[in-house]
């Protein structure tokens, strides 16, 4: 299938202007004039909204309510773990997002539920698994990815710091 020049396809790197709602209320929006940009095909973004960007034009505009299996999960009560408390700074805040570092290095989020004496309980599952999500996206740019872009598996922007 033949795509036009600013249509969303494989490969193509995708400006857009979004607001998430969760429940009805707005969780996450770009900001007037700072699209989200993302190369698209690549999983850079939720399966559920990179499928409905497939081949939608600049200046389109739709409504997409996403289902946690193609958002971020579903939730994973296993996914809980009781954490030393004397680990934790003095100030635990309860729903704050702290970071754990693995062993092979990476660093993963997880967020606190409770404060029980001795033990802090934390959440590792994304503070969105298990939610329906309703984007509200406008498309506002599309062009071909650089060989660069391509290689990485990500886009770049111009505002964008120096990685690996
Ligand atoms: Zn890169």
């Amino acid at each position: 299938m033949n795509t036009a020049p600013d249509q969303i396809a494989q490969d193509k790197v995708v400006d857009l202007d979004y607001k998430l709602t969760v429940n009805g209320e707005v969780v996450d929006q770009s900001e007037p004039g700072e699209p989200l940009t993302y190369l698209h095909g690549h999983s850079n973004i939720i399966p559920g909204l990179e499928k409905a960007l497939e081949g939608k034009l600049v200046g389109d505009a739709f409504q997409e309510i996403i289902q946690p299996e193609d958002g971020y999960g579903e939730r994973d009560e296993a996914n809980t773990e009781e954490l030393a408390r004397e680990d934790f700074e003095d100030d635990i805040e309860i729903g704050e997002t702290y970071y754990a570092q693995a062993e092979d290095g990476s660093v993963i989020p997880f967020t606190v539920m409770e404060v029980n004496g001795d033990t802090v309980k934390v959440d590792f599952n994304p503070p969105l698994a298990g939610m329906v999500l309703t984007f509200d996206v406008k498309v506002v740019g599309v062009r071909d990815a650089t060989a660069e872009e391509l290689e990485h598996g990500h886009a770049h922007t111009p505002d964008m710091h120096e990685h690996e």
